[in-house]
């Protein structure tokens, strides 16, 4: 039922007492049978501390209180401000237990003393503040309750919520002349901004202890970073140098080495298989040291054979060689026997025995003079030889066989000395072997020529005859022991051709040259050089 107007005025007092923040409050008529619809039939007031009936009671049949709460809404104006003081306007209606509108219950909250004790709690850090104005710039709610219904119009902040009604924040100039980081935000539906002020003074010492924090978290971090980076590093980094350690010393032939890694993770997989590949790399070590020393066998069994069968054939030959003369010297011998000898067969045998032994001589000086040289000769026992004066000898030794068979030799010495650091005996008998084997070779009333040159570096003899020459097919091998050519044979059936063979060695002994051009029944030339 609607509250009695006898009774109205109870519950208006006894509601302006519990709430403090009520300024005023009243019921409006809504039932035309009772009342007039619009109208207050019952208003109260504060006024300071007392509380007083509200006269004349008005009509508000037009107010926008009135006429949303009737619609059932639950009605909040505008912030009023008069005197000093600010209020915000609030309706709403009275139902029945049908749920039927029976009036309207309409007042004001004093938005100073509502807001005042939450304003002056508020704090931002230890000078910020919050305060509350109207949108029109009256300040309704101030830590400092003198500034109370003062209108401040020149913060930027005001024109921006004016403007747009959003959320801003600037720095400023506050009104007790301070500068200050603001930020202001509107209610909605209230017309009341909610500003924080801080002090610079305090935000830039804040900015700068926030930024002081950052740095040091920054450099902690980063310090425990770079020890857990250094560790696991360490912990990757010593398997690793054990591995390399390992690698290169097993590489370089230590296969005895092993190498110590324990964590259990691939690492010392590698590790166990280098140490595998080590034991392997034994045992196939041991394996080629078997194989290189059967193969030493195998080589020196091979050499002594080889040099078994040179050997056999160096004594077929020489004996061969040797049994033709000394043949040839038994025979004629025996023909001394016969007592009838006439002189001129006695003379023909007599030369016969001197030209075999002529023969065993030369195939013994040709046996004496490799037992001298051997087989790897290297120069030994040098002085300083005129190559002239020996090549002169030479000729001397042979100027009964170049009488003998009428030939023509001539040589040509060099302009200047022809002195090398040489081992006499052996090059006397290397050029003594070419200039008879060109002496030898020759047909009789044949020519003989012997070269001679010589500059700072080298000595060089050349030996041309016009004698029979060596067939093409023979030319290769010439240099080989014991052998002679077909057309050789033929012409002076004795000889061991060994001679080349003692040549070459010598020469190359020296760190010489030897090599020839020939051409059958033309003859040949043998060039010699010798460094000095
Ligand atoms: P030898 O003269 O005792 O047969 P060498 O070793 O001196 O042995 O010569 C080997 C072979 O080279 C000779 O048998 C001969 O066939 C050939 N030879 C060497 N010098 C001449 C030359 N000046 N003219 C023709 N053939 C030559």
């Amino acid at each position: 039922a609607p509250i009695a107007f006898s009774e109205q005025g109870f519950v208006l007092q006894g509601l302006l007492k519990d709430i403090p923040q009520l300024a005023e409050i009243s019921f409006i008529c809504v039932t035309p049978s009772a009342c007039e619809p619009g109208r207050e039939t019952s208003r109260f007031i504060r006024n300071g501390a007392e509380i007083q009936a509200g006269t004349p009671l008005r009509d508000r049949s037009r107010d926008s209180a009135f006429l949303a709460a009737k619609e059932g809404k639950i009605y909040v104006g505008a912030v009023e401000s008069a005197a000093g003081i600010s209020s915000v306007p609030l309706a709403s209606r009275v139902l029945n237990a049908k749920n039927e509108i029976v009036e309207v219950l309409a007042g004001k909250i004093n938005l100073n003393a509502a807001i005042q004790p939450i304003i002056k709690a508020a704090k931002l850090g230890t000078s910020g503040y919050v305060y509350a104005v109207t949108r029109e710039g009256t300040i309704i709610a101030y830590p400092n309750q003198e500034l109370v219904g003062k209108t401040i119009q020149t913060l930027p902040l005001l024109d921006a919520i004016a403007s747009s009604g959003a959320s801003k924040n600037a720095s400023y100039t506050s009104v007790t002349g301070v500068a200050v980081s603001g930020a202001a935000r509107l209610i909605p539906e209230t017309g009341v901004a909610v500003i924080a002020e801080w002090p610079q003074t305090e935000t830039k010492s804040l900015i700068r202890t926030i930024l002081f924090q950052i740095g040091g978290f920054l450099l902690l971090a980063f310090a425990i970073l770079f020890i857990i980076a250094s560790s696991v590093a360490l912990k990757l980094i010593e398997p690793i140098a054990a591995l390399r350690e390992g690698t290169s010393v097993i590489g370089a032939g230590n296969f005895n080495y092993r190498v110590q890694i324990k964590t259990g993770d691939e690492l010392e997989d590698l590790g166990a298989n280098l140490n595998k590949m080590a034991v392997n790399l034994k045992g196939l070590e041991e394996l080629r040291e078997l194989k290189l020393r059967a193969d030493l066998l195998s080589e020196s069994l091979r050499k002594e054979q080889e040099l078994s069968k040179l050997k056999d054939q160096f004594i077929t030959t020489i004996s061969h060689q040797l049994n033709t003369p000394l043949t040839a010297i038994n025979w004629s011998l025996a023909a001394f026997d016969d007592p009838k000898l006439s002189k001129e067969k006695m003379k023909e045998v007599v030369d016969i025995i001197s030209k075999s032994q002529k023969d065993i001589v030369a195939i013994v000086n040709d046996l004496v003079t490799l037992s001298e040289v051997g087989f790897q000769y290297k120069k030994s026992r040098v002085t300083s030889v005129d190559i002239a004066r020996v090549i002169e000898k030479i000729l001397d030794f042979s100027s009964g066989v170049i009488q003998l068979k009428d030939l023509n030799v001539t040589f040509q010495k060099t302009a200047g000395d022809a002195i090398a650091r040489v081992n006499e005996f052996t090059i006397m008998k290397a050029l003594e072997n070419l200039i008879d084997n060109a002496i030898g070779y020759s047909n009789k009333g044949g020519a003989v020529a012997i070269e001679l040159a010589a500059d700072e570096k080298e000595i060089r003899i050349t030996i041309t005859d016009q004698g029979i020459g060596i067939p093409k097919e023979d030319q290769s091998a010439i240099f080989q022991q014991f052998f002679r050519a077909r057309n050789a044979i033929q012409k002076k059936n004795v000889g061991t051709g060994l001679g080349l063979y003692i040549v070459k060695t010598i020469i190359e002994g020296h760190g010489g040259r030897v090599w020839f051009e020939s051409e059958e029944n033309k003859g040949s030339a043998f060039h010699v050089t010798l460094p000095r």
